[in-house]
Order: structure tokens, then C-alpha cells, then sequence
């Protein structure tokens, strides 16, 4: 057993009713004996939906986890505007928060598709839970993993691996797409610096007690002196205001911040001193494969809770799903979501092989947040009526998709970003 599938079994079994955690253990056994050489080889090219066996249980596992112990509370958590503190504990007792993290920090010590996975099956039950989980894992921990000194990596990755939630703060109120344009400053002062200026549309900070703030050190330097620094919630002159009101992932807290004098150490520096815009621009493509599989998830989520509807609602005579109109528009939507699960699963693939991935991390992003708006107006057209009631889930997906378009760069980015990868390769 490798150290990935240890920590998870020792975590996940003991949190489960003992009747799961008996057919778990049996389960894994089984697998264990039938599973063919081929799910585990790495020699030679493997269709991409062909998972490892550590990572077929971590899925599995994830999924039982969300199905018992998030979805109770979905609609409860959207409505009060945040996620339960027993669903965040729930998350960090079982390694979800730390998934990538070191098992010496006490993290998982898994690997990077075992993140996405998991992003793909919260999910597929609250998409609000998954972005909580996406960011801590592909863009905080990521971010400290690769780039803090040992004495970070002590202080904050255990936390991050086991009771604390995080933030990542780039975006400003005049400063979005043109993210390298921010105002928030760091002035040194001593050997400490000090931050004014503010960040908005934070997802997470609403219960983060560690924010990576991007703020301007050299700004005679103009973007190269963006600077990336730890700050804790407790920080003097740095507050959190209440949760925006907003259309969809409403579980989600998504806050304004505001830097008043704020002191931090120099130690607080995560990474060189003005290198913070490229560890922006490079962490975030991480980050669009986690989106990708949010949006993944998502579609597949919706797609699950209609299609058995279809299967029961007679009209005519017979299930609505007979009628060949309806099959085909059901048909399509599942080679859709196919499709971006391959795109996501291939960008994932790729960052673990150590090979260029941005033009595939964009395309995973943009295409499964596409297909994350479509699947879900389908999915409410299949229901009827009924598909129109806050009584069925498939609203809520609908909203939730929005935001696959816009956060972590918006559709025209994703495109952008796409466009001049291809500009390069087909340039004389
Ligand atoms: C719910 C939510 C959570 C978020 N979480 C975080 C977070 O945790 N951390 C964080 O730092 N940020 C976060 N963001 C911010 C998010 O990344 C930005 O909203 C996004 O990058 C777009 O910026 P903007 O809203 O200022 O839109 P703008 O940049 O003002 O864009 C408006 C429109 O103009 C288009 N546009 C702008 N520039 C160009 C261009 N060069 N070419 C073509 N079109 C262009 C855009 O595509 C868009 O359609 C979050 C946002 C939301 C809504």
C-alpha cells in the first residue's frame, strides 16, 4: 500500500458507519485481487478514463463521502450563504483539504489527478464544496508546497492539511482580467512591509485564516514588483466583509478584503520578491483543470439526478426518455460531458507528466464550463415544469454553472490563451 492509499484508508475508514467501512475494506480487497496488471502499469500510452487503483478508491471513496455527508445538507448550506463547519471538518478529517500535501506535514501525499478527481465528485453533489476544496488544493497548498522555504512549509501546510482553510487574492475592484494592474501595495518598512488597498471577490475568505495576497512592492517596477505574501486572518487592520449576494455557488463565501496598514515580516514573502505575477499566471493554469472538473462534476451531477426522471415520467404511454427526440438530445449531452472529461483528465495527465499544459488546462476550462451551461438547460428542459422548482436540484445546477465562465479567467481568456498557443504553432 502506497503512502497516498494509507493515509486515505486510515482517515476515510474510521469517519464511516461500520457497515460502509466493512464493505469498503472488502471492497478494496477485491479490487485488490481482480483488478488486472494493466489498471496499475505505467508502460506505454493508457486510455485516459483508465484510472490507477489508488485513484479508482480515492474516487469511489470521495463519492460515498459527498453522496452521505454533504448532500443532506445542500440546499440548507445554499440558503444560509456558507458551508456547515461539520462539512468542512468533514473535509479536512479525511484528507481532502491537504490531498497533495506531504505525508510529513499531514498531508495525502496523493497526486495531482487524485485532487481533480475529488474536485469532479464533491461536485457532481455541491459545487460550492468543490470550489472550497479546488482552491486550498491546486492553488494554496500547490503554491506553498512549491515554493515555501522549510519553515513555511512547517508553519502554514499543516494547517492547510488539517483545520485551516485559505484564499487566494489576486483580483482588485478596478483590476480583473487586467489582473497585473492591481493597486495593493507593500511597503517596506524596516525589515517588515506594510499593505494597503484591497481585493475583491475572494472565494473561501468568509472562513480562511490564510490569505496569499498579490501586492505590489516595487510598483516604480511596475507588474515585476507584484509580490505574493502570507497574511493570517488575525493580522492587525486586515478585515473580511460579509459574503456577496450572488446568483449561484451562494454556499460559497465569496468576500472583499481590506488592507489598512497591515504589517507583515519579510518572511511572510512566498517565493522571490517580485516574482508574484508569474507564480500567478503559472498556478492559475493548475487552478483551470480544477475548474474544469468543478464544471465536470457539475454537468455529471445534473446529468445523474434527470436521467432517471426521464425514465419514470410517462407521457403518452410510456417514459418520456422513449421518445427518440428526447434520446438524441440525451445522447448528446452525455458525448459532451465525455468529451470534457477527457480534455480535463488528459490537462491532469499532463501536469503530472511534467509536460507544457496551458493550452490544454484553457481548453479543459473552457470547454467543460460551456458544456456545464448546456447540460443543465437541458437537463431542466427533460423535467418540465417541474424542473423550473426550487423542489428539484437541477435549478441549482443551472445557476452554479455560471460561474465556470467567468472565475480563474473568463471565456474570452480561456480563448485568448488558446488562440496564441495556436498563433505559435502554425506560425512560417
Ligand atoms: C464567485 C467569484 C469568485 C471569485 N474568486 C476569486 C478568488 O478566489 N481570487 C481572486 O483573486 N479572484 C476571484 N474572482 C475574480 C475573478 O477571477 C474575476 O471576476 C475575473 O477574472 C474577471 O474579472 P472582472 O470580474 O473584473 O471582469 P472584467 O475584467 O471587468 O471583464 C469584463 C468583461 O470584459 C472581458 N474582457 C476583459 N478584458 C478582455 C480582453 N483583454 N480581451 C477580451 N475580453 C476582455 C471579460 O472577458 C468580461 O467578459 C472571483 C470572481 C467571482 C465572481
Amino acid at each position: 500500500m502506497n503512502s497516498c492509499r494509507a493515509v486515505f484508508a486510515n482517515k476515510i475508514v474510521p469517519t464511516l458507519s461500520k457497515t460502509w467501512s466493512r464493505s469498503f475494506l472488502t471492497n478494496a480487497k477485491k479490487l485488490q485481487q481482480t483488478q488486472p496488471a494493466q489498471s496499475t502499469t505505467t508502460d506505454g500510452p493508457r486510455p485516459l478514463t483508465l484510472l490507477t487503483e489508488d485513484e479508482r478508491m480515492m474516487r469511489d471513496t470521495v463519492s460515498r463521502l459527498a453522496t452521505e455527508q454533504i448532500g443532506p445538507y445542500v440546499r440548507e448550506m445554499e440558503n444560509n450563504g456558507f458551508i456547515k463547519q461539520s462539512v468542512v471538518d468533514m473535509l479536512f478529517e479525511n484528507g481532502l483539504m491537504g490531498i497533495e500535501i506531504d505525508t510529513e506535514y499531514g498531508g495525502a501525499g496523493c497526486n495531482f489527478m487524485t485532487t481533480i478527481l475529488t474536485v469532479e465528485e464533491l461536485s457532481k453533489v455541491d459545487p460550492s464544496v468543490g470550489i472550497l476544496v479546488d482552491l486550498q488544493n491546486t492553488l494554496i497548498n500547490n503554491i506553498i508546497v512549491k515554493l515555501g522555504t522549510k519553515e513555511q512549509k512547517e508553519k502554514y501546510l499543516t494547517r492547510l492539511a488539517t483545520n485551516t482553510v485559505s484564499s487566494f487574492c489576486l483580483t482588485e475592484p478596478s483590476s480583473g482580467t487586467d489582473a497585473f494592474s492591481l493597486k495593493t501595495t507593500a511597503k517596506k518598512d524596516g525589515s517588515d512591509y506594510i499593505i494597503n488597498g484591497s481585493k475583491m471577490w475572494i472565494s473561501n475568505s468568509d472562513i480562511a485564516g490564510i490569505f496569499l495576497v498579490m501586492a505590489n512592492a516595487n510598483p516604480s517596477a511596475g507588474y515585476k514588483g507584484i509580490t505574493c505574501f502570507i497574511v493570517e486572518r488575525d493580522t492587525p487592520g486586515f478585515t473580511v466583509a460579509k459574503p456577496e449576494n450572488k446568483l449561484g455557488i451562494c454556499a460559497s463565501g465569496t468576500c472583499m478584503l481590506t488592507f489598512d496598514n497591515v504589517r507583515v515580516p519579510e518572511s511572510a514573502i512566498l517565493g522571490e520578491f517580485g516574482h508574484g505575477y508569474k507564480y500567478a499566471a503559472g498556478f492559475l493554469n493548475e487552478g483551470r483543470v480544477g475548474i474544469a472538473a468543478q464544471m465536470l462534476g457539475l454537468a455529471q451531477g445534473c446529468f445523474d439526478a434527470t436521467i432517471p426522471y426521464t425514465m419514470e415520467r410517462t407521457q403518452f404511454g410510456q417514459p418520456v426518455f422513449n421518445f427518440q427526440a428526447m434520446q438524441h438530445q440525451i445522447a448528446q449531452v452525455a458525448t459532451q460531458i465525455e468529451s470534457a472529461r477527457l480534455l480535463t483528465y488528459n490537462a491532469a495527465r499532463l501536469v503530472e507528466a511534467g509536460l507544457p499544459f496551458a493550452k490544454e488546462a484553457a481548453m479543459a476550462k473552457y470547454y467543460a464550463a460551456e458544456i456545464a451551461q448546456q447540460a443543465t438547460i437541458k437537463c431542466i428542459d427533460w423535467m418540465g415544469g417541474v424542473g423550473f422548482t426550487k423542489d428539484f436540484i437541477q435549478e441549482k445546477f443551472y445557476r452554479d454553472a455560471k460561474i465556470g465562465s467567468i472565475y480563474e479567467g473568463t471565456y474570452n481568456i480561456q480563448l485568448s490563451t488558446i488562440a496564441k498557443f495556436l498563433k505559435q504553432e502554425y506560425k512560417k
